[in-house]
């Protein structure tokens, strides 16, 4: 399986693009006639959008749903279930065969992890979203040796909101402690954010307000009485 750190070796004393990477790796996939496996971390359906359709022309993709940052409860469950969904409609019209896998909702392992490492004041940005992306990279590279698969990733670097060199920093540091490599990106890149944002209106995807965690939502005046009324009335047409 080709691994980054020789591609990236390569590129030292640069600002890393993390899509170059991906695409010298895919460029000697198809040189060895590979076609991997790969699981995809993805917080709501909208970064899955693009990322899946440049992804699947090359690999096998299965997403993985594990978040335990968001808050409330049915926001989760609504997030989970437009993801769900949006698998399945991606599937039906481009044949693909992408998996949805979900992680069980353990909203106390993030409060603990926030409060025990003193990240609950931090801003957006800050370090509670670096302990944050850290951490759920860790359920999916441990989700990615249990299954099988050849590469763990995120679809978190679509977002111009979230930091991708930060995050494919994170991803490789993570890759040195479980037995399966890092698949880099950028996926905002080549104009994937604006292809997203296409990809949402022709699937009709629900984009949401706030990030996930209850801290930030805080900061920015979040109304969760009417987030939870909003998410249960989605979840109740299923
Ligand atoms: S980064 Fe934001 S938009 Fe992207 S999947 Fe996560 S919550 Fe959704
Ligand atoms: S703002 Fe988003 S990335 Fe940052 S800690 Fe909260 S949920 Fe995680």
């Amino acid at each position: 399986m080709i691994e980054m750190d020789g591609i990236v070796a390569k590129m030292k004393n640069q600002k890393i693009n993390y899509d170059k990477v991906l695409r010298k790796m895919i460029n000697d996939w198809e040189r060895n006639g590979e076609r991997p496996s790969i699981l995809l971390h993805s917080c709501c359906a909208p970064c899955s959008t693009y990322t899946l359709e440049f992804l699947t022309q090359y690999a096998d993709v299965a997403i993985y749903f594990a978040n335990p940052n968001i808050h409330p409860k049915n926001e989760y469950l609504r997030r989970a279930k437009v993801q769900e969904q949006f698998v399945h409609d991606f599937n039906e019209r481009t044949g693909a065969n992408v998996k949805y896998i979900e992680a069980p909702y353990k909203p106390h392992e993030f409060m603990k992890m926030a409060k025990d490492k003193g990240l609950t004041e931090e801003p957006e940005g800050g370090r509670r979203c670096t302990a944050c992306f850290e951490m759920r990279l860790e359920f999916v590279a441990e989700a990615a040796v249990e299954y099988g698969y050849d590469y763990f990733g995120s679809a978190l670097t679509l977002s111009p909101k979230k930091n991708a060199q930060l995050i494919n920093e994170i991803g490789m540091d993570v890759q040195k402690i479980y037995d399966v490599n890092y698949l880099p990106g950028d996926f905002k890149k080549n104009k994937g954010y604006e292809r997203s944002i296409q990809m949402c209106n022709d699937y009709n995807i629900f984009r949401q307000c706030y990030c996930g965690c209850v801290f930030a939502a805080m900061d920015q005046g979040i109304d969760f009485k009417q987030i939870n009324k909003d998410a249960k009335a989605f979840l109740e047409q299923f």
